[in-house]
Order: C-alpha cells, then sequence, then structure tokens
C-alpha cells in the first residue's frame, strides 16, 4: 500500500504550526508567527504558500496528500466543518467556508475541531494518555484549553463545546473579567493574556524586576521567580493555584483518571507539576484514588497529530 501523507496545522493566537503526518509521526514541520489579530481571510494567501512549501519538502514520487486536517482556537461544528463561535482569534472565521478553500487548493479531505481538543486526541492517541480512557487535557498559554475523554468518548455535546471551556469554568465569584463575558474564569485569572494586567496592578509591581521587562509572559515570570523576586513568587503560586483550582473542576466533571497538562508552562514543569499534584490530590473528591497528573508528552505535535488521526479515522 502506498504511504499516506496528511498535512495537519494547528492555529494557534500568537503562532500556527504545521507538520507532515504519516504514521502517526510528524516527519517534516514548520512554525510561523501567527496574526490573529487581523483575521483568519487575511492569512489564507500566506497560511498556503507555507503549506505548499512543506508539502514540497516530501521526497519526489510521494508527493500525495491525503487530506488537511484544521485546529482552531474556537468552537467549531464539525459536521458543517465551519467555525461556530471565536475569542479575540481569527474573529472573521465563522464567515469563511475552509472545507470549500481546500477543496479549491488541493482537493483532498478536510477536517477541522477545536484546538484542545485536537490535543487531547493527540495524547489519547500517542502522547502522554495512551493507557487510558479517562482523560481531560489542559493547555495553558495565551488562553486555557480543555477538553475530555470519557469511557472511550471524545465529549463533543449537542453544540460542540462540551470540556472545551475549561477555561472558562469560575474560580472566582466577583473575580476579572473575561473575554469570553463571564468573570473570574481560569482564563482571565492564569492564563498569558491577563497576566501582564495582574502584574501590573499589583501594589509590588514598582519594586519589581517585572517592572523593567519588556513584556510579561510565564517564562519571564518564572525566571524571576527562580531570582526570588517577591512579586514574582506570589503571582508564580497564585497561577499555580489557579490552575489547581481548574483541575479539581475537571475532575469533578469529567470523573478522569489521567488529567495531562500542556503549554509553554511546562518549562517550569519541575515547579509546576509537585505542587499542583500536591494541591490537587488536596482538594479533589476522588474516593476511588487519585488522578495522576501528568505532563505532555507532544508539546507541539499534539494538536497536529490530533486532527490528523481525526480526519484518518473520523472519531
Ligand atoms: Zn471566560
Amino acid at each position: 500500500m502506498m504511504k499516506q501523507y496528511y498535512l495537519g496545522i494547528d492555529l494557534g493566537g500568537t503562532r500556527i504550526k504545521m507538520g507532515i503526518v504519516s504514521d502517526g509521526r510528524v516527519i517534516a514541520r514548520r512554525i510561523v508567527p501567527a496574526r490573529s489579530a487581523h483575521g483568519l481571510a487575511a492569512a489564507l494567501p500566506q497560511l498556503e504558500e507555507e503549506m505548499n512549501g512543506l508539502m514540497a519538502t516530501l521526497p519526489e514520487g510521494s508527493k500525495i496528500l491525503a487530506g488537511v486536517g484544521l485546529a482552531f482556537p474556537g468552537l467549531v461544528n464539525t459536521n458543517s466543518k465551519k467555525i461556530l463561535s471565536t475569542n479575540a482569534k481569527y474573529d472573521d472565521a465563522p464567515s469563511l467556508d475552509l472545507e470549500q478553500w481546500v477543496t479549491d487548493k488541493w482537493s483532498v479531505p478536510f477536517a477541522i475541531d477545536n484546538d484542545a481538543r485536537m490535543a487531547t486526541v493527540g495524547e489519547w492517541k500517542y502522547g502522554a494518555g495512551t493507557d487510558t480512557n479517562d482523560l481531560v487535557v489542559m493547555t495553558i498559554g495565551t488562553g486555557v484549553g480543555t477538553s475530555a475523554v470519557m469511557e472511550g468518548k471524545l465529549l463533543r455535546g449537542k453544540h460542540f463545546q462540551a470540556g472545551c471551556l475549561g477555561g472558562h469554568f469560575s474560580i472566582q465569584v466577583n473575580g476579572r473579567p473575561c473575554s469570553c463575558g463571564n468573570e473570574g474564569c481560569v482564563e482571565a485569572h492564569g492564563s498569558t493574556w491577563s497576566l501582564a494586567e495582574i502584574t501590573r496592578e499589583h501594589p509590588l509591581f514598582p519594586q519589581s524586576v517585572l517592572s523593567t521587562a519588556d513584556t510579561i509572559d510565564f517564562s519571564v515570570l518564572f525566571k524571576a521567580a527562580a531570582g526570588k523576586d517577591a512579586l514574582a513568587l506570589e503571582i508564580v503560586k497564585y497561577s499555580m493555584d489557579v490552575w489547581s483550582a481548574g483541575i479539581v473542576n475537571l475532575i469533578h466533571a469529567y470523573d478522569p483518571e489521567v488529567i495531562v497538562i500542556g503549554g509553554g508552562v511546562l518549562h517550569s514543569a519541575d515547579v509546576i507539576m509537585p505542587y499542583i499534584r500536591e494541591k490537587v490530590k488536596k482538594h479533589a473528591w476522588t474516593p476511588w484514588g487519585t488522578v495522576d497528573i501528568r505532563p505532555t508528552q507532544l508539546a507541539e505535535d499534539a494538536g497536529i497529530l490530533g486532527v490528523v488521526h481525526t480526519l484518518q479515522y473520523s472519531i
């Protein structure tokens, strides 16, 4: 049988990750900066060029593309393959017919689904969750993405939003306003987009090394905390408490035996993982035992592998 090659795209808010997948492995990849605030229509010509560039790296004679999968940061109707709702990223996307675009350009099958859900399929089938059929993945980045597999079934729900909105579980009543319209969300208290605001509003900010940083993200924050900056130490602890509270909610909602954490914050896994494990163990109601909290195994490839798997096996 001829080898099949798929192209998976993970459309992030700040970076677009693309990979050629064959036999459940990413064999070539490309990462380009995203300009999600400018919309998706404006990004399509560049995306097409990058995709063609990636396909051109395949060895001569095997330039056979079997399909294109897209992991999108928003709510997606996987039947109609239309984007239903966005949240401050690619806000023009619901008006686009991406299946038509793929058909016009490459004449191959197309699948599209929520990005966190596709990262979950990736970890479940090829990564940190291959030994379980009950898992939740939480990806901490620009926002906080989640998704769940229960008893071997990937949750989508009647309106395609089941499992996906863990970043918008309320963890604080009368909390910070969120971009989703709710307040006190995990994202509003523990994501890259809210971190700079939280840091700058703090009374310790003027004395902190963070006041001299050009941008404040988690890598800058954890570095300052390692240098014993008082504000950074406090916000690191606060952020980990926020993620832990979110994970306890996810456990209470979806009854998983494994939680996989992904995202750039895992560069500080040595600080984060023991803290979250301890905190969650103390607070989650799981009389059957302890939920196993693990770091991602696939990192940047999770969404790419997940969406290609979903396309290939129609899950
Ligand atoms: Zn929210």
